[in-house]
């Protein structure tokens, strides 16, 4: 096993370990907590329930019984889209942001600030990780808005150039089920 790949584990491990004590410490599953994050950071295309299927590789059923949690407990909020019938949106409640507001990613942000090297470079090395993980699992890649193939930045404002609808600014920093890589620039 190479230095990177144990590096990569004791990183895993120790972000499962920090989920598993922050949902004990609410009463929680490490699902649920982390339902929670994906939530928080999900754009309007993948707040829905088949998106956190997508994105844990879990049966839409888990889905289905860790969103009941969520809202008895008063931590998620559902809200008809304005234009599509039956579907809703998930979101958090003040409770929930408030929970996630002291939690683990929090002390990763602290920990990359103090890093030496560029943080983009750092992203570049783990999105490609992650990216081929990802075909070898059968994965969407959930990345950006911003940093995806479909995304047009025109002079009336942001633009998705798969569904052709105008995207606010704070919608284009979230992550999104339909993202799709760049194509890498001509040499
Ligand atoms: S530009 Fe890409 S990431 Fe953004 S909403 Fe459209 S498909 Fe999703």
């Amino acid at each position: 096993m190479s230095q990177t790949s144990l590096l990569l584990e004791r990183l895993g491990t120790l972000m499962q370990q920090s989920v598993r004590e922050e949902a004990a410490h609410h009463g929680l599953l490490p699902i649920h907590i982390q339902v929670l994050h994906y939530l928080s950071r999900a754009n309007r295309y993948s707040d829905m329930p088949i998106a956190i299927a997508e994105y844990f590789g879990i049966t839409r059923g888990t889905v289905s019984q860790t969103l009941a949690v969520l809202e008895r407990k008063g931590l998620l909020i559902k809200t008809p889209d304005p234009r599509h019938g039956k579907r809703l949106h998930l979101g958090l409640t003040p409770a929930a942001e408030i929970m996630l507001s002291a939690s683990w990613p929090e002390r990763i942000e602290q920990a990359l600030g103090q890093l030496p090297v560029g943080a983009a470079d750092l992203d570049d090395c783990l999105r490609r990780i992650l990216s081929t993980l990802q075909q070898l699992n059968g994965q969407r890649a959930f990345g950006l808005c911003r940093q995806c193939a479909h995304f047009l930045n025109e002079r009336d404002g942001a633009r998705c150039g798969l569904t052709q609808e105008a995207l606010a600014t704070e919608q284009t920093v979230r992550i999104c089920r339909e993202w799709t890589a760049p194509r890498p620039a001509c040499v």
